[in-house]
């Protein structure tokens, strides 16, 4: 095993394929193994140099010593009922990573981090409370899908969808959560399907620009209302970018499938789950193509937010659909092991500043579950 916390190392999965070209070329590597490389690393998912068969042992050697190959180690692994896998990945600066993989029957869904924490300040959401640590690279967000892909290859399934629904807000870390998408769409990368890796942002407007132009992933709105005032209180980025400047922003961007727009909304017992708050949901929607998913709150302690009851949730939905408006209920998956995505990791980061006998209890319960 490599030594993982070394980190003047660069990561082998930052490079991509003309980075690769430019260090083989300078390490005297033929022109080829540039590929080789990568499609062991990116297609195949192999992080061991010494695997890489169709190289000389010596190029091998040098390949292990130059890089950095696994970029975090494995910190909790939690199973729940549902099926539903949550990972806490630890980086080689002690911060904690959230993954959660969701096997369903007819797809995999990997819902990944991109920044540890989050500057949003979202008030309903656990990440926005931890502020931002820093960043995750381009390499540290791919390798929670390769990680993924083998956690699913034991059960001879893979990662068919990836969904950008972790810690961290993506286009505020737009280089790096770009260039992963790159290669998760790339075939002779990941290979997954450009309508099935979704980018789910607070609405920062010209990322989302820049964003359709870029790279021809799908879009997630976190919207959660359709009133300026009220949004603007529970997402703190609403005054920057309000929504009617969203709006002309959505209209545009070029959805790379018929699906159109998603859009996220958490309801939140009398906060914005009234019939009123529908009916400026639909206006807002108005001529743009939508589908909103509708997700009770996962409520937390320090938060006295509660999720609508059930009458509220067929009421409001019923509202959307009556309208044409697609909208199922979400309810978070693997509920035993913790709340929804994003949550975990924030969780336990307050659990570690807490007290580490409490951290340790639960590694023994995680351990023997
Ligand atoms: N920052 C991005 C992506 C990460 S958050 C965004 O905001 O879209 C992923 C999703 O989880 C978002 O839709 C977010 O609004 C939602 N979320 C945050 N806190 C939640 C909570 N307490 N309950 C349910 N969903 C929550
Ligand atoms: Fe950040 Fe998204 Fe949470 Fe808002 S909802 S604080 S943008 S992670």
């Amino acid at each position: 095993m490599l030594n993982i916390l070394n980190t003047s190392k660069p990561l082998a999965l930052d490079f991509c394929l003309s980075e690769w070209k430019a260090w083989c070329a300078k390490a005297g590597y033929p022109k080829f193994a540039a590929k080789q490389i990568f499609e062991w690393i990116f297609k195949k998912g192999v992080l061991d140099p010494e695997l890489f068969s169709n190289l000389s042992k010596d190029k091998r050697l040098f390949l292990k010593e130059s890089f950095t190959w696994e970029p975090m180690t494995t910190d909790c692994h939690l199973i729940s009922k549902d099926g539903t896998e949550k990972v806490l990945l630890k980086t080689h600066d002690n911060l904690l990573v959230e993954m959660v993989l969701m096997p369903y029957e007819n797809r995999v869904t990997l819902c990944l981090s991109c920044q540890v924490g989050c500057k949003m300040g979202c008030t309903f959401c656990q990440t926005g409370k931890m502020g931002l640590k820093r960043n995750l690279s381009s390499g540290e967000i791919l390798y929670q899908l390769t990680y993924a892909n083998h956690l699913s290859e034991k059960k001879g399934r893979r990662v068919s969808n990836v969904v950008y629904m972790g810690m961290g807000e993506p286009l505020d870390n737009y280089k790096a959560v770009v260039k992963a998408c790159k290669a998760m769409i790339d075939p002779d990368a990941f290979g997954l399907s450009k309508s099935k890796v979704t980018v789910s942002t607070s609405g920062l407007l010209p990322e989302i620009e820049r964003l359709g132009r870029d790279v021809p992933v799908r879009l997630a709105i976190s919207l959660h209302s359709a009133d300026q005032e009220k949004r603007s209180q529970m997402m703190p980025i609403g005054r920057k970018y309000p929504l009617d400047e969203m709006k002309e922003v959505l209209k545009k961007y070029p959805a790379p499938s018929r699906h159109g727009v998603t859009f996220e909304y958490v309801l939140i017992q009398g906060e914005n789950d009234s019939i009123q708050d529908a009916k400026k949901l639909v206006k807002f929607l108005h001529g743009i193509k939508a589908k909103v998913n509708l997700i009770p709150i996962n409520n937390f302690p320090g938060v006295d937010m509660l999720p609508s009851d059930t009458a509220h949730i067929t009421d409001f939905q019923k509202y959307l659909t009556d309208r044409s408006i697609p909208a199922p209920v979400r309810y978070s998956r693997g509920q035993d092991i913790s709340a929804g995505c994003g949550q975990l990791a924030a969780k336990r980061e307050n659990e570690l500043h807490l007290d580490p006998r409490v951290l340790q209890k639960q590694r023994r319960q995680h351990e023997t579950r």
